[in-house]
């Protein structure tokens, strides 16, 4: 038995939800005794850093460029069969919503989508997993034989202690595929940090008032070394880039800090952050109900309140 483990990698480095991924795939495996195997597609350096994170064997399927979940769920079916490996695992990134679901239809395999533990030390397959937009925890049982998770990201420490893992190529048929990739579309910019890998981000709503006002969003992000988000309206009326809204209908994060700006704290908002570990408010109305999601709330109007943030923050760069 083994636990296969799928890293998907941008422009040939693993993103820390990857390296995440593997790792949690890792501590599963040692619970078990069983070995830990990761699938890799396209160039690969190396053992790509995998081995650090928790790999004791990486299958590099180096010809394999694709971004079709049908096929890619061949290729991940094709090294379970090979690996006889019983627990799958993605990141519950883009690529893992895309290509878990039709692997376990595949493997008649049950299906925990955004894991957020590791299974139960003892009895039951049992797993943690937010519901009802991260207000509940609800703990899943699988029952088949074969189980595919996918873990949230920001649940799992990356391990660095690893060692360097063997490398052995990969190849399976990818059969056909009906689906039609008509256009690759990418938002972000060189240099940015991108929004699910990031620690830190700050964030900004309606409040800012037009998309003029950002430069003091982003001086402060770049300051503290964040990633920038918005609400949905920002997004939504072209202030900013569609990649950047979080919540219900954008993305989910789980940063170590989410500094939230003129935001009101909508439900369908605090959805997409409320796993944050610490959660700062900014906003000119004390009665904002984001204030009760709030570990530190600044009552203030964010264009007297940023400046001094962002000088802080310098100043606290300068001393360094
Ligand atoms: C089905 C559905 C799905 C949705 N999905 C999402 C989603 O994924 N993500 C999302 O964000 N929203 C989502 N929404 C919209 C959501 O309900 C809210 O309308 C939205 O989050 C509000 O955005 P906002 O807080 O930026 O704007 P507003 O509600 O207009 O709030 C602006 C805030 O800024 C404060 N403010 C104003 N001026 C200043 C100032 N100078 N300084 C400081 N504070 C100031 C105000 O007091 C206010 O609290 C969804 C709605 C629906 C119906």
């Amino acid at each position: 038995m083994s636990v296969l483990i799928y890293a998907d990698s941008h422009h040939g480095k693993f993103p820390k939800s990857s390296l995440e991924a593997v790792s949690y795939g890792a501590a599963i495996a040692a619970s078990r005794g069983t070995t830990s195997v990761v699938l890799t597609i396209g160039t690969l350096q190396g053992d790509g850093g995998l081995g650090k994170a928790g790999a004791q064997k990486v299958l590099n399927a180096s010809s394999v460029h694709t971004t079709d979940s049908q096929q890619l769920s061949r290729l991940v079916v094709a090294a379970a069969q090979a690996q006889n490996a019983d627990v799958i695992i993605f990141s519950h990134d883009i690529a893992g919503k895309m290509i878990a679901p039709r692997v376990a239809a595949r493997l008649d395999a049950g299906l925990i989508p955004g894991a957020t533990s590791l299974p139960a030390s003892e009895g039951a397959f049992k797993i943690k997993k937010n519901v009802f937009s991260g207000k509940a925890i609800a703990e899943l049982e699988v029952t088949t034989s074969k189980k595919v998770i996918t873990l949230l990201p920001n649940s799992f420490s990356v391990k660095t202690d690893g060692q360097d893992a063997p490398v052995e190529a990969f190849q399976a048929d990818l059969g056909n595929t009906t689906l039609k990739v008509k256009e690759v579309k990418s938002e972000e910019k060189e240099g940015e940090i991108p929004l699910p890998e990031a620690d830190l981000v700050v964030s900004a709503g309606r409040g800012l008032k037009g998309p003029e006002n950002w430069g003091i969003v982003e001086t402060l992000a770049h300051e503290l070394g964040a990633a920038t988000a918005c609400s949905r309206p920002v997004s939504d009326i072209g202030w900013r880039p569609h990649h950047e809204h979080v919540g219900q209908t954008g993305i989910t994060i789980r940063p170590n800090l989410y500094i939230a700006i003129g935001i009101s704290g909508a439900i369908q908002h605090l959805a997409g952050v409320n796993g944050s570990k610490t959660i700062v408010v900014i906003n000119k109305d004390p009665e904002a109900p984001f204030f009760k999601a709030a570990d530190y709330g600044i009552v203030g109007d964010a264009f007297e309140v940023l400046p001094k943030l962002i000088e802080a923050a310098k100043a606290y760069n300068a001393s360094k």
